[in-house]
């Protein structure tokens, strides 16, 4: 394999061929912003927040793309690299929600985090912002799309679920927005409720709804757990408070993790505390089932 040498706000290193410049950083200790990357899923340079400034390069380049090549010199953090982020934070914010004291995702949204780490604040907006609302039809999905940034990965997600592709971008210009299903409700839509996309969303606009409510971040202690309803181990976590497992929560699932709702209801029976009665769909509606019929019939599983 072809080492290339890169230097990265001054730090020489050597990285095999094919290497992206965010993959150099993370090497070498350095983080570089990323909202709609995920490797091997959302692979796209959109949100443009990852940019960086390569030396004898005329504009900045997203660097979650951008290939290291031999002898490459980058800056991560240089003044127009920073100006450029604070912009893309400035215009994302115009049209958010200012709802960090109450949101569930406060304390580990990618959003806030890159807003503090900028000092970027929310300014008052006199223009339009959207005003979607808030769909709870699926009882294990909780969608605020007012809070979504757009940034695909659910969509790239979702679209790995085999035989699903539920979400996808509706709509054009200012009105574009995440849709399931050519635009029904959670709900409705043929979402078999895995969880994927809810893992992998960095802000508020997808949340587990049984995971809400329950705490603020620092009341909370977290502990790994893997799944052992199949052989694919997917991960999961238990959120504790005051000692108690109050909730579990699928991590976010790489290329190749199935993640289904079998395996969240069977995490939740064995650890939770006080486990809330599994729904499952029938007829098209969310019903209460027992958890013998929720983890042992593969036909209405198969279905939600
Ligand atoms: S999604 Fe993030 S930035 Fe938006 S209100 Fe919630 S915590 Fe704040
Ligand atoms: S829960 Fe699964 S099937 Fe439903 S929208 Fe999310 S990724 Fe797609
Ligand atoms: S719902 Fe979340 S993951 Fe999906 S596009 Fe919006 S911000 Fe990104």
């Amino acid at each position: 394999m072809k080492m290339l040498n890169v230097t990265i706000n001054g730090i020489t290193t050597k990285v095999r061929e094919g290497t992206t410049v965010m993959e150099a950083a993370a090497e070498l200790g350095i983080d570089i912003p990323a909202l709609c990357y995920l490797k091997g899923v959302n692979e796209v340079g959109s949100c443009r927040i990852c940019v960086v400034e390569v030396k004898g390069a005329r504009t900045l380049q997203a660097s979650c793309v951008l290939p290291v090549s031999e002898g490459m010199e980058v800056q991560t953090e240089s003044p127009s690299v920073v100006t450029a982020r604070k912009e893309i934070l400035k215009l994302i914010l115009a049209n958010h929600p200012n709802d960090c004291l109450t949101c569930n995702k406060a304390g580990e949204c990618k959003l806030q985090e890159y807003a503090y780490r900028y000092g970027v604040k929310f300014e008052e907006h006199q223009g339009k912002r959207k005003e979607l609302g808030i769909d709870t039809s699926n009882p294990y999905i909780y969608r605020d799309n007012d809070k979504c940034i757009l940034c695909g990965r659910c969509v790239s997600m979702c679209a790995k679920v085999p035989e699903r592709s539920v979400l996808a971008f509706g709509n054009r210009g200012f009105e574009t927005t995440v849709i399931a299903d050519n635009n029904k409700t959670m709900g409705e839509s043929d979402c078999v409720s895995c969880a994927r996309c809810i893992s992998v969303c960095p802000v508020g606009a997808l949340m587990d709804s049984r995971a809400m409510n329950i705490g603020r971040i620092w009341e909370l202690q977290r502990e790994n757990v893997k799944c052992a309803a199949c052989e694919s181990g997917c991960d999961f976590e238990l959120i504790k408070k005051n000692g108690k497992v109050v909730a579990v929560r699928a991590l976010a699932a790489g290329e190749g993790r199935p993640l289904c709702l079998k395996g969240r209801l069977t995490v939740d029976l064995t650890y939770n505390d006080n486990p809330k009665a599994p729904l499952v769909k029938k007829d098209g509606e969310f019903v209460e089932a027992t958890w013998a019929e929720a983890l042992g019939l593969e036909k209405i599983l198969g279905k939600m």
